[in-house]
């Protein structure tokens, strides 16, 4: 089918009149934003491992705070919210900008939150190859906030680790103290 008239044949199911003024360019520009906000799946993050430095030392860099938008793969409403990556560097340590790119990559995809904590903690691990790093993501969750159980505040807190984070109880609460 059409994609164009898929669209519209969604905007009929909820009892919009597809010939209105306000509509008619809907599904195009609603195609395009999908499609803008799912652009991870063309995009791969071994480039932006390119520069990276040599270790001063072996005390924990943390990034904290990086923005991302993402889409539940359940509902394909939005979650949103903050993302925070510690690592402990073992010979190399990476540009700081570099982060939101790389988070980049695999937020704009249908995600779930669990996942895309995961997915952002072993590239880091496997690609830069520090000594270990961990991942808290904490979002808001539209499919919770503007239907179902209608939750308007709550967040979802996740975290992944790996190397030496997963076991290091000192370091994973030095870090998770930073974030408070
Ligand atoms: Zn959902």
């Amino acid at each position: 089918m059409d994609k164009i008239k898929l669209i519209q044949e969604l905007l009929t199911e909820i009892g919009e009149n597809i010939d209105r003024e306000g509509l008619k360019k809907t599904p195009e520009r609603f195609l395009k934003a999908f499609k803008e906000v799912n652009q991870g799946y063309g995009l791969v993050s071994t480039k932006f491992y390119q520069s990276t430095f040599k270790a001063e030392n072996k005390e924990m860099v943390i990034v904290k705070d990086i923005d991302f938008y993402s889409l539940c793969e359940h509902h394909l409403l939005p979650f949103f919210g903050k993302i925070h990556i510690a690592y402990l560097p073992d010979k190399k340590v990476l540009g700081l900008s570099k982060f939101a790119r790389i988070a980049e990559v695999f937020y704009r995809r249908l995600q779930m939150q669990e996942r895309l904590n995961k997915q952002i903690c072993e590239d880091i691990f496997d690609n830069l190859k520090p000594l270990g790093v961990m991942v808290v993501i904490e979002a808001r969750h539209m499919c919770m906030s503007m239907r179902g159980v209608n939750k308007v505040n709550s967040k979802t807190m996740t975290i992944a680790s790996c190397g030496v984070f997963e076991k290091d109880e000192k370091l994973r609460k030095e870090f998770l103290s930073i974030l408070k």
